[in-house]
Formats: C-alpha cells, structure tokens, sequence
C-alpha cells in the first residue's frame, strides 16, 4: 500500500518519484531488473530538463559529469557550412548537457535513495492491474513469488513495451520510418572539443558528439545499400534495443570497424575501432498515445510517446512530462480536485510530443542520402538559412526544445 505506485525505474519513473518522495509522498517503484541498465541511450539533456531536474536537486551533480555542449558545427564537402551557438537558449544552462544515459539514471537513483532507500524494489516485474475506481491493483512476479500492491494511483513509466499500456488497451498512433542508423562511442581525437558537429555528406548524415573521458559518439545514417559486418540484420532492431559494444568480438568488433570506414569515407576522420565501447543499430518509428490519463492510471514517458531519437528528446519529454505531472499528483494525495489539471496536463504533454515527433522528422530528412547535385544546392541552402541570425537562433531554441 502506498500513495502512488511507480511502474519503471527508468529515468523517468526515477525523476519521478524524487519530485513526489520530496514532496512528502509515499511512493513505491516496481522495477523489473534487478541491476541498474548499463547501456548508454540517451545522452543530450536539454535546458528545459535541466532547470526541472535542478528542481530535485539533480541537476547539479549531472553537470559536474556531462560535458556540456555550447556550439553545433555543420560540415559538407570539406567546409563548415553553418554554426549554431546555444548561449542565446538559456541564462542558468544556455548548452545541451552530454551524459550516458546509464550515469543519468545512477544520479537519479540516487536522489531516490537519499529520499527513501526503501521506495525502488528491483527485480519486481507488473504482470496485471485492476482499477476499481477507488484504488488499483498491481499483481507482479519477482524472484520470491507473487507479489500484490494497491494505492489510489498508479503512474507507468515503463518504457516502449510498456505493459500498462497493452494491458490498458487504448489506440496508438504509430509511424514506421525508412532511416536506420549506427552509433558508437570511441576514444576521441579529433579536436572537436565540447562542440557538436553534424557531417551532411551524400550518403548520409553523419553526427558526433562529446562524452565525458575524452570520449565521442558517432551515429551514421545507413543507406539502403549499407551492409554492415556484424551479427544483427539491419532491419531488425527498433527504437530502444541496443546493443553493448565488444569491438573483440567478432560481429560487433565488425560493426566498429564498418562504421569506423563510413566516418572515414564521408567526414575524411579518422577514428579508432579498437577504442569502440558501446556499439547500437537502430531503427526509428513513432508510437503516441492518444490517451495519457485513463481512470487512476496515468502513462508517462516512452510508456505514453515513443519518438525519434534523432534529435535526443524522448528522455527530456518524459522529464518534463513528470514535472508538470508532480503537483498534480501531490494535490490529488491532499484530497484537491484535480481532474481538470489533468486534462489540461494531457492535451499539453500530448502537444509536447507531436512536436518533438515533428522535429525529429526534419532532423531525419536532413540526413538522408542525396545526390551529389541535390547535396551541393541542398547545403548551400543550409549556409544561407543558418547565416541569418534570427533564423540561426531560432532553430537553436527549437533544437533545445524551446
Ligand atoms: C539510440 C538511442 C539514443 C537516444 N538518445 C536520446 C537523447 O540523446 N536524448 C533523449 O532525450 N532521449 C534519447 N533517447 C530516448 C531515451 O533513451 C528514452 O526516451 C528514455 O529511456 C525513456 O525513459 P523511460 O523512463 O520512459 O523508459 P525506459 O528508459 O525504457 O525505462 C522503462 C523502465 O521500465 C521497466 N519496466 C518495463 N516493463 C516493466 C514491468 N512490467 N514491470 C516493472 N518494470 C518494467 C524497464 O525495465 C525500464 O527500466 C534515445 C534512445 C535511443 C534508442
């Protein structure tokens, strides 16, 4: 029995519950793995996630790790085509924050644990639920057996295969995109430094960004001809698989090796496969509810809006999701009426995913492949748009989602 059951210690159910348990909540999380994930999706944390993140006392410690990424570079043909500071977004975190999302979550949990180190039961996995109006009923599995909660609130964080939300039932609009991409993590040489920098060649987009350690990831648009070494069958991994780097073994080490060539070939950059830490195919497709509040169950994050990666905005969305969420929820525990705060919150967050599917969509056309004629004028174009600074500032607030 609590005020509120959390479904998902992601990094949003974890942000979450820090907002409630400091509010003087009662709130239980059901996490399903007994061990906190290790692999790094997600690494951009926006300025708006950070100044709600700031409000649980997160922030802080995540910015003394992440390296915080205050320019974008664009290239093409050898040139830089267009820059993009973000000094301009923000007075208190005017960069984009650059974290593996496995240290994100480890600060979360944390702040969890300083709040109440009893709240988070891992390896406790939701199988069922019932809501009878007044109260729900979690049925879950863990090691030990069976396991039975009940509060008057449950909240599903629990990622792109939510359960929640298949056992809810509720229509989905989804989307299914052509783009597939590779990403790894390697030891850094390029002197880029803190900057973002974005390499529009013809057979693909190319991105790379800042780690913390002297560190880079690179993601490369996969043409449709593209073959990759390694064991995984382009295709058949989606949104949110991932999978961990081993550039010893065998297909992986192949796949660093493919995408250390595609950088070669299409940013003239040399990096080096056998620094590779973290490799991850993915494919891209949208899924959004139309439904984020039914009855005592409300669906967050991933679990509620499932978006592009390309761009970084699923994790900030979730974020601001549970922020606009948490007083909600803390006036409903003090008996207020809070149904039009909820609707209100639905229609808003529901608009806030749209357009981050929206943005995520002009960020993958902008990496497709293209013709060498159709490149050339494509990115002057580029050059011509970005040398506008009202234009440029613009589309640095819609990149920091502002
Ligand atoms: C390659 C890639 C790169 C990305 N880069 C970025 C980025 O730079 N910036 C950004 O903002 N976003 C990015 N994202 C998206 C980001 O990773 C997700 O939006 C984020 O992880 C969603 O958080 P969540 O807590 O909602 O879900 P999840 O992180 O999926 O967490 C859900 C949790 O619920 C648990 N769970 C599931 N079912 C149950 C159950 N039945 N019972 C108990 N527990 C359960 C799971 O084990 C998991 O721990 C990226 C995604 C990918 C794939």
């Amino acid at each position: 029995m609590a005020d509120v059951l959390i479904i998902g210690a992601g990094p949003v159910g974890l942000f979450m519950a820090s907002l409630l348990l400091q509010d003087g909540i009662d709130v239980q999380i059901l996490e399903q793995r007994s061990a906190p994930e290790p692999h790094s999706r997600a690494i951009g944390i926006h300025p708006p996630a950070l100044a709600a993140l700031a409000g649980t006392g997160v922030a802080e410690a995540l910015v003394a790790e992440g390296v915080p990424i205050r320019r974008g570079v664009a290239l093409g043909g050898g040139k830089c085509l267009a820059q993009m500071s973000f000094a301009g977004v923000s007075d208190r975190f005017p960069f984009i924050l650059s974290l593996p999302q496995s240290r994100t979550e480890a600060l979360l949990e944390r702040r969890v644990n300083e709040h109440d180190d009893g709240a988070l039961h891992r390896g406790v996995r939701l199988t069922r639920l019932s809501d009878d109006g007044a109260r729900v009923t979690v049925e879950a599995v863990s090691v030990s057996g069976p396991l039975h909660y009940t509060a008057p609130l449950v909240i599903a964080a629990d990622g792109v295969r939510s359960t929640v939300r298949a056992l809810r039932g509720g229509a989905l609009r989804m989307k299914e995109y052509p783009d597939s991409y590779l990403m790894g993590d390697f030891a850094d040489n390029t002197g880029f430094g803190p900057d973002a920098a974005l390499f529009l060649a013809g057979a693909g987009i190319v991105e790379s960004f800042p780690l913390p350690g002297q560190r880079r990831r690179w993601v490369a648009r996969l043409g449709a001809g593209d073959v990759t070494a390694g064991s995984l069958t382009i295709g058949d991994s989606t949104t949110g698989d991932s999978t961990p780097g081993d550039s010893a073994a065998g297909g992986q080490g192949g796949d660093a090796r493919w995408l250390m060539r595609c950088v070669r070939e299409r940013t003239g950059l040399s990096i080096d496969a056998g620094t590779n830490s973290m490799l991850s195919r993915f494919g891209v497709r949208t899924r959004l509810t139309r439904r984020m509040v039914t009855g005592r169950v409300v669906m967050i994050g991933d679990a509620a809006h499932e978006v592009s990666p390309i761009g970084g905005q699923g994790m900030n969305l979730g974020w601001l999701d549970a922020a606009a969420l948490a007083p909600i929820v803390s006036a409903a525990v003090r008996g207020q009426e809070v149904e039009a705060a909820l609707r209100t919150f639905e229609r808003t967050r529901l608009r806030a995913a749209a357009r981050a599917t929206r943005q995520a969509e002009i960020n993958m056309a902008l990496g497709r492949p293209l013709p060498d004629g159709l490149l050339a004028a494509r990115n002057r174009a580029i050059g011509g748009v970005a040398a506008v600074p009202a234009v440029n500032a613009l589309i640095a607030r819609r990149f920091t989602m502002h």
